[in-house]
């Protein structure tokens, strides 16, 4: 059957599921009677999960998913808080793609809400679009360009840059060192803990400004948030009688008590090598969860700080879930050194 997609104008194609190349003869899987299971997948995430519900259903294969933390999601884990607001313990989440296929296998598991994500930024004590568009130009500068003017205008402020090496290079030579200064360098220096002098210019690969009123965060064809969250969705891929799930697990336990014929690995790749080979220079979010005794805080999902404040965004849910609540909860975001990582492995 064919089918199409139409959304906010843009008419997909339909695309078939995902499918997982046939098993091959000689593989160890143990015969349905043996114990143990046929997969260990270290990992309840996206990567984890989809890969799991895949092996049971398209090849019968039994498989135990592990996480260390007492969930399930990965990092797009959501639950309700003390208030019964929706919120995502680790950071905002908005399901963006601009493929059908991911977007048709994952609706097989939930319902999906429209939403596209809009930040805001606070600069020089105004609220202003991000990524940078016309609006913000004219509002920042009590000016009225039109598009072609304001192409123009990011032309005169560009700096030149003979070979584009550092993150900083990338945005000078596109919209100048003020606009630089003001969006980027703070926001930059607060994130990675290093001046985007410092950073290799794949770090910032391209500068999303925008010459027109464009003010969505993402601009994938695909937008939408899981109608009744994330970790709903996720207990609707494991729920098959082949997955058994144990979160609170980490892999040094399960390879020590489970029996399994082959290993699906989405953790952090240097640990799986128990760093022997180095470590990689992961850096961290430390998140601060509130509910304030009001309807609204913010106009927007998200706010960011590039020039003040110790945190660089704040996100309020309910403008992604769509959730009705007298209160409202939201989490500020602390970048900060990766200490999970220096104690464990
Ligand atoms: C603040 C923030 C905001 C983001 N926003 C978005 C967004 O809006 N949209 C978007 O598409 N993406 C977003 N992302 C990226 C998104 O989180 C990842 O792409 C996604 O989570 C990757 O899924 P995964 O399964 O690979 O990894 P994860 O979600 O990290 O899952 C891996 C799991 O493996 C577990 N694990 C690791 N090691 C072990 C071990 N030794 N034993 C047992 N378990 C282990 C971990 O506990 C973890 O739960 C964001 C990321 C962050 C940090």
């Amino acid at each position: 059957m064919t089918r199409s997609l139409d959304i906010g104008g843009a008419t997909l194609p339909a695309a078939p599921v995902a499918r997982l190349p046939a098993r091959r003869p000689s593989a160890p899987v143990s015969p349905a009677s043996a114990p143990g299971y046929d997969w260990l997948v270290v990992g309840a995430g996206f990567a984890g999960s989809v890969l799991a519900e895949r092996l049971a259903s398209e090849r019968g294969e039994r498989v135990l998913v592990i996480d260390r933390r007492p969930h399930i999601g990965g990092n797009a884990y959501d639950h309700l808080d003390a208030a019964g607001v929706l919120i995502h313990r680790y950071g905002p989440h908005i399901f963006h793609t601009n493929s059908r296929a991911v977007f048709d296998h994952l609706s097989r598991f939930t319902e999906w809400r429209p939403y596209q994500h809009r930040v805001l930024g606070r600069v020089d004590n105004r609220l202003v679009p991000i990524p940078i568009n016309l609006d913000t130009v004219n509002t920042l500068y009590g000016l009225d360009l039109t598009s072609d003017e304001l192409d123009a205008w990011f032309a005169a402020r560009a700096e030149p840059v003979d070979t584009v090496r550092t993150s900083e290079d990338v945005v000078v030579s596109k919209v100048g060192r003020e606009l630089y200064e003001k969006f980027f360098r703070g926001y930059t220096r607060k994130q990675w803990g290093l001046d985007p002098s410092e950073l290799d210019k794949s770090v910032t690969a391209r500068v999303p400004v925008r010459t027109d009123r464009d003010d969505r965060y993402f601009t994938d064809k695909l937008q939408f948030m899981p109608a009744h969250g994330y970790t709903r969705m996720f207990e609707r891929v494991l729920d098959h009688p082949l997955i058994t799930v144990r979160t609170g697990t980490d892999y040094a336990e399960a390879r020590q008590d489970a029996a399994f014929a082959r290993l699906v690995w989405t953790g952090p790749v240097d640990e799986f090598f128990g760093c022997r080979f180095g470590r990689l220079p992961y850096r961290s979010l430390r998140f601060v969860h509130e509910t304030l005794g009001q309807e609204w805080f913010q106009p927007v999902g998200t706010v960011n700080y590039p020039q003040t404040e110790a945190y660089t965004r704040i996100t309020e849910y309910k403008h992604l879930t769509g959730q009705a609540h007298p209160q409202t909860s939201i989490t500020f975001e602390y970048p900060e050194a990766c200490r999970w990582r220096s104690e464990s492995a």
